[in-house]
């Protein structure tokens, strides 16, 4: 079953293109693909599959950065008075946060090329059908999409900090794909978990009660009787609720990208 992702994959190539490179690109798709399972089964041999420690996305050099400068002292002091006030003033101090904690390992750091506050799904960039989300990142445009609903400031702004972790995953290269095989549900409950507790070193000190408020309704969600069929997609492409809240108490103490890597932990842990 493919649960359902708010971290897009790749434009497919446009049907011309595919159609003139059909030929060469089929005895291509032959011989990489025969590639791409050999060089999975060697990744198992030699240690370097996601969960080992050993793996390229695991030994990132972002993992030796420092706490991330969690402060937002533009936000407004009633921050539920108008979200998108809040999520703009948000939006800045989360683009002064990865720049400062990315250049620690000398990694450019760019903004997303937008961040769309929309009311509706189809106002986003790009978009899932059939997945109720609250958030979603287009990796190839770089657009953050948030949904702007009336309710509460904090979730959403939580959910601005989740799709920011999305955009500092694809800047970095940890959410680089090195081969169809990888791009699996585990691997991206690896990337989703990880975002969970990137956004929450981001959030610990701006929003420190409301943050631990909501990891303890995540933690709680998991069975939740009702929508089984919903609820299962969603846990297998993003894990748990247990596991989602785990990650995100990692991302409050340590306030650090190295205690969110997902990609070293072993498979109970990203479940
Ligand atoms: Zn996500």
């Amino acid at each position: 079953m493919n649960g359902p992702r708010d971290w897009r994959a790749r434009e497919p190539r446009r049907a011309g293109v595919i159609r003139r490179m059909l030929p060469t690109a089929l005895a291509f798709a032959v011989v990489v693909a025969g590639l791409g399972y050999l060089h999975g089964d060697l990744r198992e041999l030699l240690g370097t599959a996601p969960g080992s420690p050993r793996s390229a996305l695991a030994t990132h050099r972002v993992y030796d950065t420092g706490p991330v400068q969690a402060r937002c002292d533009t936000l407004p002091r009633d921050i539920d008075a108008d979200i998108r006030v809040t999520l703009r003033a948000l939006t800045g101090c989360l683009d002064r946060m990865w720049a400062a904690t990315l250049a620690q390992a000398d990694i450019d750091y760019t903004p997303p090329e937008e961040v769309r506050l929309v009311g509706t799904p189809e106002e986003a960039a790009c978009g899932i059908d059939d997945y109720d989300w609250a958030g979603i990142y287009c990796p190839g445009d770089r657009v953050v999409n948030v949904l702007v609903e009336d309710r509460r400031a904090f979730p959403i702004m939580f959910t601005l900090a989740h799709e920011y972790a999305h955009h500092v995953q694809e800047v970095s290269g940890i959410a680089d794909q090195r081969g169809p095989e990888m791009f699996d549900e585990a691997w991206s409950r690896r990337l989703e978990l990880q975002a969970d507790c990137m956004a929450a070193a981001t959030l610990r000190i701006v929003e420190p009660t409301r943050l631990r408020d909501l990891r303890r309704l995540a933690g709680a969600a998991d069975g939740d009787p009702g929508a089984a069929g919903q609820e299962e997609a969603y846990r297998q492409s993003h894990g748990s609720g247990a596991n989602s809240a785990r990650w995100m108490a990692r991302g409050e103490r340590a306030g650090t990208v190295g205690a969110c890597n997902t990609w070293a932990a072993p498979a109970e842990q990203v479940s």
